[in-house]
């Protein structure tokens, strides 16, 4: 097999583009990829401070090497959930990243710093694991890239990730939670702007690259996945995927150049400040502050019903997949 731009030998094949590629060629076809996603949808300027939510696993990782290769001023946010030796190893995977790029690392534990971890919220309150887990993601990225004057947050999606999501709110014609789904969301009324560079590269594509870059990640999968919705849409756009190679890419490629402009999102909703914690919600008390106070036992004097359409509409519709990759 020859490298379809040196003639090299190559070592990754990229069969929905019918290509193959040596390390040097894939490497640098997937950062061009990567700067063609940023300009397409003005994501982020090259002056812009850009905080980049890791999990510890490929493609946040991936996302992170790539930001920092193309000079971008990228530090790593991490979030503890406190999810048993998950947590630890994927807390300790990203801290030797960090380290081994010199670049800044914010790490913030749930546990210490706002008194809960993931496995509890999913036992006492009233959403479901991932569903709590991802709203606490979504609530400390934004709160931590106010506070520490981001410009943009930049997750790390991959077109996998996308397409599945496309598929689970086509099939509930969502239409709302459609017309969201961007690879750029602009900021607005304390919320930070978020981008996802990786929506052109594959799961595949963000494996070879963070083997072929030397990047040592995560590949267990988080022990309270079971019954992620996410995986079940993953699995059947794989199926389509294996005989029909770049379904995937034409799918939401497509939905996002024919299908879009059609839908429009539905919920604008006017923003104050939380009275616990001071981010943007469409209540008294936003989300998070309201989960957490389930968990921990803390009264707030507002009604549990009363919903935070700011929280919930933040990311467009799975709470699972903050970071992109596999939960
Ligand atoms: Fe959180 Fe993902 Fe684990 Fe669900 S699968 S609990 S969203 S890390
Ligand atoms: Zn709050």
């Amino acid at each position: 097999m020859k490298c379809n731009r040196c003639r090299g030998s190559a070592v990754v094949e990229v069969r929905r583009h019918n290509a193959a590629y040596c390390k040097g060629c894939f490497v640098h076809v997937f950062r061009e990829q990567v700067k063609r996603a940023i300009k397409q949808h003005d994501m982020v300027r090259i002056d812009d401070r850009i905080l980049v939510a890791v999990s510890g696993g490929k493609d946040s990782l991936a996302l992170w090497d790539v930001l920092l290769e193309l000079g971008y001023d990228a530090a790593g946010l991490y979030l503890g959930l406190g999810i048993g030796d998950y947590s630890g190893r994927s807390g300790e995977v990203t801290k030797a990243f960090a380290a081994g790029r010199g670049a800044e690392l914010i790490v913030i534990d749930l546990e210490r710093d706002y008194g809960f971890d993931i496995p509890t919220a999913g036992r006492k309150g009233s959403r479901s694991t991932c569903a709590v887990c991802g709203l606490s993601k979504r609530y400390v990225f934004n709160r931590a890239a106010l506070e520490g004057g981001f410009d943009v947050i930049a997750t790390g999606h991959n077109l996998d990730d996308e397409a599945a999501t496309l598929l689970g709110n086509t099939l509930r014609w969502q239409t709302g939670y459609m017309a969201r789904q961007s690879p750029a969301l602009p900021g607005k009324d304390g919320m930070v702007k978020k981008v996802k560079p990786l929506f052109r590269l594959s799961e595949l594509e963000t494996a070879a690259y963070a083997f072929l870059r030397g990047i040592d990640y995560v590949v267990e999968e988080c022990p309270l996945v079971a019954g992620n919705t996410q995986l079940r849409y993953k699995d059947a756009m794989n199926a389509i995927e294996a005989r029909s190679p770049g379904t995937k890419a034409q799918f939401f490629l497509g939905y996002l150049e024919r299908g879009r402009p059609l839908f429009t999102a539905a919920d604008d909703a006017e923003l104050s400040a939380c009275e616990r914690c001071g981010q943007p919600t469409t209540g008294r008390f936003c989300a998070f502050c309201r989960a957490r106070a389930q968990v921990v036992g803390e009264r707030l004097g507002a009604p549990m019903e009363d919903r935070d359409v700011a929280s919930e509409l933040a990311d467009e519709v799975m709470p699972a997949e903050i970071y992109g990759g596999s939960p």
